[in-house]
């Protein structure tokens, strides 16, 4: 029996105060800790030799941790943080891939009352050392080739950055200097630790998101949050004890946070967790082997799958799944038909980002799927449509059909409580007592909300949320770039991907070799899943007569569409 029956009684009979009781709070009174509710509950009671966490390494073996274990090697994790000397809030960051050690950092920082911020291990030199700069990273986890590669040439730029942690070779980590060895440091610590203190406003997680302007933000989670990872699980992933469960996401992706670590934790379920990469036939494989009921997966993983076809999956056993979810794209009506043909179930899609910690709006298990729908808010969540009026008012639609901003009521647990140190960026996402999501939807007459596009110019490539000025930057280093303006332009696998217009100084002229050249340059700054796969040479990038860059005419152009309103264009 799916966990939402009925949706308008649950909606109705929902409240935030009941949600918290499913979770216990920390012995004596001392407050909320999500380490807590994820690992340690669950290990002194009936669920301690339960498999917590499966992970399978590139090569496919598994390395198992139970929730006891889980507890012993965050306590361990915990202790080594206590005695690095970490204050209270401050920052623990990882680069790694899905390894165990990310996973047992990031609970043992919790723990500690530390605040844990992932990082994509397919990010460059550049966009970590700007995050871990303005994230005031204290600690970093990483892997001897990641630190080598990465991070390495940055420590001089990071004065505080205090601690490094390597995993790898311990013969090779004695070789680097101003680095420790993770693995050495556990094996010295105690498996004992009292969580800390810990109110339900403490801060906890930090993962940074990416706006029109300006450099990445640091969208800030409270430990309250896991009221809401909880309940998500529940009603919309179906969480039920006995599940398998599979969330393919990064933890460099918030999603790979709430639902790759916290959420099923907080049920006491299993989870698997690959290290590779996408690849159809090993998908597959793990589904069958080992025993996956519940699959949270992403729009381009899908379109992928679908690439490969039909005969492929059939070579399998996939007669263990029962639910099968999508989150951070735009996900196609065919996706959702396909997911039926292929394995006898749709795949529902959810609604999210960064901001909101937890899944918003979301077709349930027992509803039926509107193709191409978000579906429906989750109960305890008031979303609308918006507009904006000339005069900065907000106009709330309730006409059904009808286009506009996507808009949320400030007030549920995993709500980000700012943008670290950025008050001013923080406070125009709220107006009209909306909290405002940048993105364009409709709702229908049933209520279901209906994806749009964006409102601004960030770009969605492969599920990764890409700022166009952060490549812009990065392109105008090289000496030749003059200018640059970059857009997200259609693909039919990866939504967009990122493509950048550049305009050069007078004495270079464009020629292919440039252009490979600048290709190398911003990849090798900014690291595969950021950089631009495509560079066009122009004369001039369109600017405003204020000099902003005008993306929405690159984008037009480049689309072959009306160019719109361009009385504010710079002439030159
Ligand atoms: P992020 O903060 O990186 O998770 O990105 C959040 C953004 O991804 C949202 O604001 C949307 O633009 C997009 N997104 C997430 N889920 C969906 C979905 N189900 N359909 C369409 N777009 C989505």
């Amino acid at each position: 029996m799916p966990n939402l029956r009925n949706y308008e009684t649950e909606r109705d009979r929902f409240s935030w105060e009941t949600a918290r009781r499913a979770l216990d709070g920390l012995p004596g009174g001392r407050g909320l800790n999500i380490a807590y509710e994820a690992v340690d509950r669950h290990a002194a009671g009936a669920r301690r030799d339960h498999l917590a966490l499966r992970f399978l390494t590139k090569r496919g073996e598994p390395r198992d941790y139970t929730y006891s274990g889980l507890r012993a090697a965050t306590n361990r994790m915990a202790n080594v943080l206590s005695g690095l000397g970490l204050a209270k809030g401050e920052r623990v960051f990882a680069l790694a891939g899905r390894i165990p050690e990310l996973y047992i950092s990031a609970l043992g920082t919790l723990k500690n009352g530390n605040v844990f911020c992932p990082l994509f291990s397919a990010f460059g030199p550049e966009p970590i050392r700007q995050r871990l700069g303005i994230g005031d990273g204290r600690v970093l986890i990483t892997t001897v080739a990641f630190y080598k590669r990465k991070v390495a040439d940055l420590r001089s730029s990071l004065p505080g950055l205090r601690h490094v942690l390597l995993v790898g070779d311990s013969r090779e980590i004695r070789e680097i200097p101003q680095v420790l060895d993770f693995h050495e440091l556990m094996a010295q610590a105690s498996e004992n630790f009292e969580i800390a203190e810990t109110s339900p406003d403490d801060l906890a997680l930090l993962h940074f998101t990416s706006g029109t302007t300006g450099m990445p933000k640091g969208a800030m989670h409270v430990h309250e949050a896991v009221v809401a990872h909880h309940m998500t699980g529940y009603f919309a992933l179906d969480f039920h004890p006995d599940d398998i469960f599979w969330c393919t996401a990064d933890p460099g992706w918030v999603t790979g946070t709430s639902y790759g670590i916290i959420a099923p934790l907080t049920h006491g379920i299993t989870s698997i967790i690959d290290e590779a990469e996408f690849d159809a036939e090993r998908w597959y494989s793990i589904v069958q082997n080992q025993r996956v009921t519940i699959w949270y997966t992403a729009p381009t993983a899908v379109r992928m799958m679908m690439r490969v076809g039909t005969e492929v999956p059939k070579k399998y056993d996939l007669g263990s799944l029962r639910f099968i979810a999508s989150v951070g794209e735009p996900l196609n009506p065919e996706a959702v038909v396909w997911g039926q043909r292929t394995f006898g179930l749709p795949i529902h899609d959810n609604w999210w980002q960064t901001e909101t910690g937890g899944i918003m709006i979301a077709n349930y298990p027992a509803l039926a799927i509107r193709p191409g729908s978000m579906g429906l808010p989750l109960p305890g969540i008031e979303a609308g449509i918006v507009r904006r009026q000339p005069d900065g008012a907000i106009e709330t639609v309730l006409e059904p059909g009808v286009e506009g901003e996507l808009a949320l009521r400030p007030g549920w647990p995993s709500m980000f409580r700012g943008y670290l140190n950025e008050e001013q960026r923080y406070r125009k996402c709220f107006a009209g007592g909306w909290y405002l999501t940048g993105d364009l939807a409709r709702r229908d007459a049933d209520g279901y909300f209906w994806f749009v596009g964006r409102a601004d110019d960030v770009i969605k490539s492969s599920g990764h949320l890409i700022g166009p000025f952060e490549v812009e930057s990065a392109l105008m280093e090289h000496p030749a770039v003059a200018e640059a303006g970059v857009i997200g332009k259609p693909d039919p696998t990866a939504g967009e991907i990122v493509k950048a217009f550049v305009s050069l100084k007078g004495s270079r002229a464009p020629c292919e070799e440039l252009r490979d050249e600048l290709l190398g340059f911003a990849r090798k700054r900014l690291g595969a899943v950021v950089a631009p796969k495509e560079i066009e040479f122009i004369a001039n990038v369109p600017k405003t007569r204020s000099g902003k860059i005008m993306r929405r005419l690159l984008k037009a152009r480049e689309l072959g569409l009306p160019e719109g309103d361009t009385s504010t264009l710079e002439l030159s």
